[in-house]
């Protein structure tokens, strides 16, 4: 690891200012920054450790949305009283992510900025990932790709992102707050990760010095059927080869609106408002569900390792959807 300076920010001000230097990066839990540092795949100048800022609230706004502030913990968020009854999408997406102790130290300010975890990208001693130094090839590509993007990649980078709870958030359409040196703004958790294009080194559409301050949840629809499936190669502490948040708001035998988003795909969560609308209007049975998973995975282009994700998330979409489907 190189030295760095650290400065602990005593305010939402302060550290957005101090985020303005030149290789400074915000410190929350640490989980997966630290570790990227260590390995020298990133190397800060400074560290503005804004964990301590008053950012951990969990609130009913007035109307009737939650609050989750940027440094809620996983676990705190996960088994929250308001979010287990009102939105167990996410609780159960961040039950499915990491482990318990990991659980308790990463933030969800923290989570929405976790790298990818292509391994040519942490291995800061091999020549070619565009994600890590951009224009130098990708070594995925003709490489190891078995958990890489079947959508939306590009020549330059087909990394996946790693997060669990940023699917459920995507499906629920959330949106991010952040405050940066020219005031606050809102993100749609659909506008904030980037696909790789040309510029792989960018995950997300936060300018320069903008610190995530929470997230917010619109007021719920589907509090009663819900489902995340997570497949993966070990039962637990391993990331998605495919991963699906689903959800169904279902009256007199008819779907009135639904929520689905796919990870372990693509470089952001996958989601298609097309794919949540061709099960408006119809009966929750497995065709319609079928029908939902072709629009979603429209265009998937798999890399040399990976043709099998496709029949995959196909079918973990239908198994999610009527899960979801049948509780109550
Ligand atoms: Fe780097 Fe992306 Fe290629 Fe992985 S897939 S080696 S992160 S450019």
């Amino acid at each position: 690891m190189t030295p760095f300076a650290y400065h602990r920010a005593a305010s939402v001000d302060e550290a957005v200012r101090l985020g303005m230097a030149p290789g400074a990066y915000f410190l929350g839990g640490g989980t997966n920054l630290v570790d990227l540092a260590k390995g020298g795949v990133v190397r800060p100048a400074l560290l503005v450790d804004v964990s301590r800022l008053p950012l951990a609230e969990i609130v009913e706004t007035p109307e009737g949305a939650l609050h989750v502030g940027a440094m809620a913990r996983n676990s705190d968020v996960a088994n929250h009283a308001l979010v287990r009854t009102r939105y167990p999408l996410l609780s159960q997406a961040l039950l499915a992510g990491a482990s318990p102790q990991l659980r308790n130290m990463a933030t969800v300010g923290g989570n929405l900025l976790q790298r990818t975890r292509c391994p040519y990208f942490y291995d800061a001693g091999f020549e070619h990932c565009n994600k890590r130094v951009p224009g130098s090839g990708c070594g995925a590509v003709e490489g190891i790709n078995r958990n890489h993007a079947i959508l939306g990649a590009s020549a330059a980078c087909i990394a996946t992102h790693p997060s669990d709870m940023c699917v459920a958030l995507a499906a629920l359409r959330a949106s991010v707050r952040v405050r940066g040196p020219r005031g606050d703004r809102t993100i749609k958790m659909a506008d904030f990760h980037r696909l790789p294009g040309d510029a792989p080194q960018r995950d997300t559409t936060l300018g320069e010095g903008e610190l995530i301050v929470g997230v917010d949840l619109p007021s719920d629809r589907f509090a009663e059927r819900a489902h995340y499936l997570k497949v993966r190669d070990r039962a637990s502490y391993a990331f998605a080869l495919v991963s699906v948040a689903a959800a169904l708001d279902v009256r007199d035998g008819v779907v009135r609106d639904a929520a689905l988003a796919l990870g372990g795909v693509a470089h952001k969560p996958w989601r298609r408002p097309e794919a949540e609308a061709r099960l408006i209007g119809r009966a929750p049975t497995d065709e319609a569900f079928g029908d939902a998973a072709d629009v979603l995975l429209q265009g998937a282009r798999p890399a040399t390792q990976n043709g099998f994700k496709v029949t995959l998330a196909r079918r973990a979409i239908v198994r999610a959807l009527r899960t979801a489907g049948a509780n109550s």
